[in-house]
């Protein structure tokens, strides 16, 4: 990688920093308690090592395959999240990589997670994907589905549902993700409610490029940025 494109990766890398400090003042939220989601989906994989060498510990993938063939390639302390869609005949491997999969969309899907999870060492950890704004091109759980099918999801013992991700409809305006992120807290307090505490659902995964410092404002454990990172480097 060339001395220019680096300096590019760590300047994009220090503004995305920035960015979250300033979101996480404004929340009045610990930085520590919210994680950088590196996208790499779109990323040369010398971008990626570059990447993991200056600190960045969490990486994200929108296909599997992808996600399967780098986590052979990195150092095994990256930890990985899958967060595009997942069709039930790619979940073992995704397993196997032991990623966060931000993606599970479905009953269906999550009942073949929950098979395969008891026959792991540990349940898997997952998060739910909810279409808060009900757009018939997004995928994920209508969040009335998802209220109507959580006493089934959340007594099942071998998966971990760690808590609930989303995105924002695409919009120039940040603010108009505000909303969509604010039901998405509630909704994760209402389903933790539903269930007496018995899961916390501490995880909130919502926010990119355009929209993570309302992310984190709203209550965001996960933000999912690629092209903030990676701009100016092709
Ligand atoms: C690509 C992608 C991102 C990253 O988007 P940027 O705008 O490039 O930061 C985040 N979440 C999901 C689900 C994605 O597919």
């Amino acid at each position: 990688m060339s001395d220019a494109l680096r300096s590019r990766l760590v300047e994009n890398l220090r503004l995305v920093h920035e960015r979250m400090e300033a979101a996480c003042h404004r929340g009045n939220r610990s930085i520590a308690d919210v994680t950088l989601v590196a996208v790499s989906k779109y990323a040369e994989m010398e971008w990626v090592q570059e990447l993991v060498q200056l600190g960045v510990t969490d990486l994200g993938e929108a296909r599997p395959q992808q996600l399967m063939a780098r986590a052979a390639q990195l150092p095994s302390h990256v930890r990985w999240h899958l967060i595009g869609h997942l069709q039930r005949n790619k979940a073992e491997g995704v397993l196997a990589s032991n990623g966060l999969i931000h993606s599970v969309d479905s009953v269906r899907l999550f009942d073949h997670i929950a098979k395969l999870g008891a026959a792991l060492p540990r349940p898997p950890r997952l998060l739910l994907e909810v279409n808060i704004s009900g757009e018939a091109s997004k995928d994920g759980f209508i969040a009335d589905d998802l209220l109507a099918a959580w006493s089934h999801l959340s007594s099942s013992p071998s998966v971990e549902i760690a808590g609930l991700m989303t995105m924002a409809p695409l919009n120039d305006d940040s603010e108009s993700a505000r909303p969509v992120f604010r039901a998405l807290r509630e909704l994760r307090d209402r389903l933790r409610f539903e269930c007496d505490g018995r899961l916390a659902l501490n995880e909130l995964s919502m926010g990119m490029s355009g929209d993570f410092e309302v992310g984190i404002e709203e209550g965001a454990t996960l933000i999912r940025v690629g092209s903030s990172l990676f701009e100016g480097l092709s």
